[in-house]
């Protein structure tokens, strides 16, 4: 089969290897569904390298209607095992065979180090293994295809254990299932006052260990890479613990990552943290070993839309490289994939194994990466039981918090990160509560230490915020109270009307020096519709809330052929929308960026009304709130109905404030403690250096960026009310293929 002589079709092969993680699916999903539309052919390997060495049945041609539908589900539908036969030349030489029979010259492997390994080295010994068979007259000469294997791999592994990529497929969803695990032992725990020892996995990673704690308030944590600095450390973390519970704190929680060890390299074990706590403090102690729960369940938004464009990039990279190059692994940055050298990825994770095992812990957690390192230092201090008492003779500022804007998952994760770092350094923090209302309103209240235990995994916004910016002689009421206050800087916490009301402030200095301070505003909106930062806090949570109610919406179909028209939030910002759309499969996102037309509605219901006849079962469209003000959900819906005859009914769902609700997610409480310590850090700076400058916070392609305040009228279409750039708008044509086969696929 060749296009034209001279370029034969590319043929490659998907498999999933190792442990299973969730996401797998999506990547899969998303290979198979490229490389048809791209014109390759495509084969799914059932049992990882144990179906490559069978051959037969194991080797499937994959289709488009083969890899429906698979998307919400968690594990590997394609299986996944552990081959001691692949390790062998006879178990190589045998999967060659089956390879080069299928006529395939491309793999994508999804897997763990070992499983990445293992590809390169197939790659690698490939036309030996082909010479061989040749050779021995399995293979006759016609049959052998001469083209090198050209292979690209992704990380699957909950662990997050992997050099080259920021997040392994798997990881978000495992943190989910530890938060979600977490959060409930502690109201148990704080019940009874008692302490629970929690044990998660990550061989020799303390990643899901280190999040899991800074997600969820736990009170110590043990990992790896960080073992404890002094022979009794027992003694240490019974101190700490002992002094929480004195200072109020009723649930007590130590994170025991499975590969814990001692100064010397002894595993420490939850059972041994147990005994001590139950020895020397008399306390009533539980374990609680997570194991395989963390593997389950569905995949979170994250791991679906991450792992949706890796596949994608996987098969780009295939397709736009030379046959048999370097094998690359395809990784995420941030919101952004990267590719980089297989092999180098894999010998810089080995390091890290290698350097916990030489007792180099400093240089393990560098090649952790920078973040590692600050994520930890920061978890060191809020788990504190008391913040470190202010050196004498220093500055102390009086630093004040505010929210403005809709309510959004992760604020309190937020105002308890913030507060922490601010009073461990000897600052006094004031809230202000009910936002810019409660501003004018001069609602003010200093905060403790411990008035925000519980609030890392706490929804809503404990503090008050509303949409208010104050104007006129209200911004002189803030002025007087900033003076009577005495209050040195300002974080806001918030979505766009925090943001207008900071630029308001800031314009207006000349007039009323009290706002001549440094302010600075940290992005909390689920609509993610902020300037200056490519994520905002709040919205992974609603996503994930609009993954699991569209997920509960196409259940719900099973027996009848129907299409659902679900509305989003996120105003006239499709990030929901799109992202929402990606994770769940839609067959049609509109957002109000790219605008509704009656010719694409004509379009897309005459795709509709096709894939229906062609046995189609369940379609959806996604439709951001506000994405036509004339062409409404309701209207869609009737149009659909109408126009879908008998062919198929339609129901409309629109999600409403369901996606503001609820826990915040692991990713929102990370990003949030995050922007906490770096706000913070900056208010101290400039309140210090007698800069006063206000700016706001984001995260641009892996690094936190500030930016100023000025610079938000060029930022923002303020007409829209969204940025000016929109890295995700990029993702809107992978949606497109993704969704609906396009005429190539046939
Ligand atoms: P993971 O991919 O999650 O790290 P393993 O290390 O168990 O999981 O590897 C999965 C499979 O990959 C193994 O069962 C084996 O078939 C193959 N594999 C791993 N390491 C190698 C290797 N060095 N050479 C050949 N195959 C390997």
């Amino acid at each position: 089969m060749t296009t034209q002589k001279e370029e034969p079709v590319r043929t490659i092969a998907v498999l999933t290897s190792g442990g299973d993680a969730q996401g797998m699916n999506a990547a899969v999903r998303a290979v198979v569904r490229t490389a048809l539309e791209r014109g390759a052919r495509v084969f799914a390997i059932r049992e990882g390298y144990e179906g490559m060495v069978d051959g037969g049945e194991r080797i499937q041609a994959a289709d488009w209607d083969s890899v429906g539908g698979i998307l919400h589900q968690g594990g590997t539908v394609i299986g996944s095992a552990r081959s001691q036969r692949f390790r062998t030349h006879e178990g190589r030489l045998q999967a060659a065979e089956n390879l080069v029979r299928a006529g395939i010259d491309s793999l994508v492997v999804i897997g763990g180090d070992g499983s990445l390994t293992g590809a390169d080295m197939l790659r690698r010994e490939w036309t030996s293994l082909v010479e061989e068979l040749v050779g021995s007259g399995r293979l006759e000469e016609g049959e052998a295809d001469r083209r090198p294997l050209s292979l690209v791999g992704l990380v699957g592994s909950i662990d997050n254990d992997m050099f080259g990529t920021d997040m392994t497929i798997g990881t978000d969803t495992a943190l989910h299932r530890i938060t979600e695990a977490v959060d409930a032992i502690s109201s148990t725990a704080a019940s009874h006052q008692r302490t629970f020892v929690v044990e998660v996995m990550g061989r020799h990673c303390g990643y899901l260990a280190l999040m899991g704690a800074i997600s969820t308030g736990a009170s110590w944590v043990l990992i790896p890479e960080n073992p404890p600095d002094v022979d009794d450390w027992e003694a240490t973390m019974c101190a700490r613990l002992k002094a929480g519970r004195e200072a109020g704190r009723r649930d007590s929680i130590v994170i025991v990552a499975e590969g814990a060890r001692d100064r010397h390299g002894q595993p420490i074990t939850a059972g041994h943290v147990r005994d001590v706590l139950h020895e020397r403090l008399g306390e009533d102690v539980r374990i609680t070993i997570l194991g395989h729960v963390q593997r389950g369940g569905a995949p979170s938004a994250f791991d679906r839309y991450m792992s949706t464009m890796l596949g994608y990039a996987a098969v780009e990279e295939l397709l736009s490289s030379p046959p048999g190059g370097e094998a690359q692994l395809i990784g995420m940055k941030d919101n952004r994939v990267t590719r980089q050298p297989l092999m180098q990825c894999v010998e810089q994770t080995h390091k890290v194994a290698e350097r916990v095992n030489a007792g180099d812990f400093a240089g393990a957690r560098k090649l952790r990466g920078t973040r590692f390192e600050s994520n930890l230092r920061t978890l060191r201090t809020i788990v504190r039981a008391l913040p470190h008492p202010p050196t004498p003779g220093q500055t102390r500022l009086n630093i004040a918090l505010i929210h403005s804007g809709g309510p959004a998952p992760g604020m309190n994760t937020a105002v308890r990160a913030s507060l922490r770092l601010a009073l461990d350094q000897g600052h006094r923090v004031l809230a202000i509560r009910n936002g810019f209302r409660g501003f004018v309103e001069g609602d003010f209240r200093e905060m403790e230490w411990m008035s925000v235990n519980g609030w890392a995994s706490r929804g809503g916004a404990e503090l008050g915020t509303n949409r208010k910016v104050p104007a006129d002689r209200e911004l002189y009421t803030i002025a007087r109270h900033i003076e009577a206050q005495k209050i040195d800087a300002i974080l806001m916490i918030g979505g766009w009307s925090g943001y207008r009301a900071i630029h308001k402030l800031r314009s207006e200095r000349e007039r009323f020096p009290a706002f001549d301070i440094p302010m600075i505003c940290m992005p909390t909106s689920i609509n993610n519709n902020l300037a200056g930062s490519e994520i905002s806090i709040g919205s992974d949570t609603a996503l994930n809330n609009i993954v699991g109610a569209v997920d509960k919406i196409k259940q719900s179909a099973v027996a009848s052929k129907r299409c659902f028209v679900v509305e989003v939030m996120g105003r006239k910002c499709g990030f929901l929308a799109l992202l929402g759309g990606l994770a769940t499969g839609a067959e049609r996102v509109y957002i109000h960026e790219e605008g509704v037309t009656l010719a694409d509605l004509q379009r897309d219901l005459t795709a509709m009304i096709e894939g229906f006849r062609q046995g189609k079962r369940l379609g959806l469209v996604v439709r951001a709130a506000e994405a036509n003000p004339l062409y409404t959900t309701p209207f869609m819906y009737a149009l659909f109905e109408e126009e879908g005859g008998d062919l198929f009914d339609v129901r409309q769902a629109i999600l409403g404030h369901i996606q503001q609700g609820g826990d915040p997610s692991p990713y929102d409480r990370i990003l949030a403690t995050r922007f906490a310590a770096e706000c913070v850090g900056y208010l101290i700076r400039k309140a210090q250096a007698a800069t006063p400058e206000a700016a706001f916070i984001g995260v641009q392609e892996g690094r936190v960026v500030i930016t100023p305040i000025d610079d938000l009228p060029r930022l923002m279409d303020m007409e829209n009310e969204r940025p000016r750039d929109q890295w995700w708008r990029a993702l809107a044509p992978i949606a497109r293929l993704l969704a609906q086969p396009g005429p190539k696929a046939g």
